[in-house]
């Protein structure tokens, strides 16, 4: 009899993951909270099309996405802009994102999956330390393997014994809480960058952008702390002096929403369970994006279930999963948190002074565009370094700033670097003891 497997949540990965097993004979059915054709937001979402041949899926049909426009960095003055230049190879696609849902529910379904919607997972059934199932608002459900894609609040994970040395809570400085609409457009003014990123607009610790598309100005505001509609207005009218296309008019989004910005699980499995996207905390820790990673985990987490003859689904066994992970990604996402870090602690001014000296530069931003070469932002090049050097060194606070983040860079390469290679218990929870602590400020 095929060995069944339960996936909790209809995330990006697990559905990925679910498509890629049930073309390998296993019996595969994921339990979604929402009602059928409801998934996702009323908006656009960027990611890296070359996940999906990496998780089995082909492209989307062309008139479903459109290639990302570069986009242009700005600091709080406004008075230098530095500027991406992604190779058109490199470039990111921008789909709406029930187009992305359709796109992988469709692979899925001709996988063989089963998906049963409008059933809200609860939490884990456990046998002793094993995960044998899920309890959900349409009664209990037994399976081999469960597959946690429930995102960052997942009832599984949160729900587990702690004696599993799963983490469960995510700190406020872990996750970044955004806003979105697409407003109207109020003025056909051309506009000198037409994807506008502003780091510390108007003096408040976040990330934002006013993105000008042919129709309407789509407007993301994130920050590191809770802020209400009574902000976002406030933020908006801000925005509207030197961005005169923005409108008043909120014509599709408008949500709050949260997406998990940390280090990925220090452990991610268990018996009889493995974590995947944002339930594991894959997105990237800077700037939030999640579904190419947990594209590319999908593949890392099939092959490792194929491979496992015995189909014993025990943490042993999955623990390749995460060290293969780590090794593909993990590793060069984790010094990124440090970086976030950084931006927590320097003052507007710094970061002003930083684009208006050469210290950040358009080469820098670019490297932006491919998370696995952003930890290069830090990497020594004597002739750049020379250059910063000069103007780091009339200001020791920031130097101080950035030397701090340097060493604490060097210890989570240097943690994930050791993670063991295979599964025991006790030198599993010691390493992740050690890879926790390397990000505590
Ligand atoms: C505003 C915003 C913009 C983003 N933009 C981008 C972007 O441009 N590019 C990018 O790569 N990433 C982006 N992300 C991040 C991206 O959405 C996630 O990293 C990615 O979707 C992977 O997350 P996930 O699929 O694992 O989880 P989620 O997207 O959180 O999906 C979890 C699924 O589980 C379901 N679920 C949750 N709880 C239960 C339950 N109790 N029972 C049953 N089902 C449940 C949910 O309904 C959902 O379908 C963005 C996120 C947000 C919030």
């Amino acid at each position: 009899m095929s060995k069944k497997i339960i996936v909790a949540g209809l995330g990006h990965g697990g559905i990925a993951v679910a498509a890629l097993l049930s073309q390998q004979g296993y019996d595969v059915t994921v339990y979604e909270k929402k009602k059928e054709g409801t998934l996702g937001y009323d908006w656009t979402d960027i990611f890296d099309p070359s996940a999906l041949g990496i998780a089995g899926m082909g492209m989307p049909p062309k008139d479903k996405f459109e290639y990302k426009e570069d986009m242009t960095f700005f600091p709080p003055s406004e008075k230098k802009s530095l500027q991406q230049h992604v190779p058109l190879d490199k470039r990111e696609i921008k789909m709406e994102r029930s187009d992305i849902y359709a796109h992988f529910i469709e692979n899925a379904i001709n996988s063989g999956v089963k998906i049963k919607y409008d059933c809200e997972v609860k939490g884990p059934i456990m046998l002793g330390n094993r995960v044998v199932g899920i309890h959900t608002s349409e009664g209990d459900f037994f399976g081999d393997l469960i597959i946690d894609a429930c995102g960052m609040n997942s009832p599984v994970r949160l729900n587990l014994p702690d004696s599993l040395g799963i983490e469960k809570e995510v700190g406020r400085k872990e996750r970044i809480t955004i806003y979105r609409a697409f407003f109207n457009k109020a003025s056909d003014c051309e506009v000198p960058a037409k994807f506008k990123v502003m780091l510390y607009a108007g003096g408040v610790m976040g990330i934002s952008w006013v993105a000008s598309e042919d129709e309407h100005t789509d407007l993301l505001m994130g920050r590191f702390e809770d802020f209400d509609i009574n902000d976002v207005e406030k933020f908006a009218e801000y925005l509207r002096e030197k961005n005169p296309r923005l409108g008043k008019e909120v014509i599709r989004g408008g949500q709050f929403v949260e997406i998990p910005v940390r280090h990925t699980l220090a452990v991610m499995v268990a018996d009889g369970y493995a974590a995947i996207g944002d339930s594991a905390f894959m997105p990237v820790p800077l700037i939030g994006s999640g579904i190419a990673n947990a594209l590319k985990a999908s593949r890392i987490l099939a092959d490792t279930i194929i491979a496992d003859e015995t189909d014993s689904f025990s943490a042993e066994s999955l623990w390749n999963y995460q060290v293969k992970y780590y090794k593909a990604l993990g590793s060069n996402l984790a010094p990124l948190e440090c970086v976030k870090y950084l931006l927590f602690n320097l003052t507007p001014e710094e970061v002003d002074y930083c684009f208006e000296t050469g210290i950040l530069t358009d080469e820098n931003i670019t490297m932006s565009a491919d998370f696995g070469k952003m930890s290069d932002l830090f990497k020594i090049d004597i002739k750049d370094l020379t250059n910063k050097a000069v103007y780091l060194c009339k200001k020791p606070e920031l130097l101080k700033k950035i030397g701090k983040v340097g060493v604490s860079m060097a210890k989570v390469v240097t943690a994930c670097a050791s993670i063991p290679q295979k599964w025991d218990s006790q030198h599993v929870a010691s390493w992740a003891k050690t890879y926790t602590n390397a990000f505590k400020q």
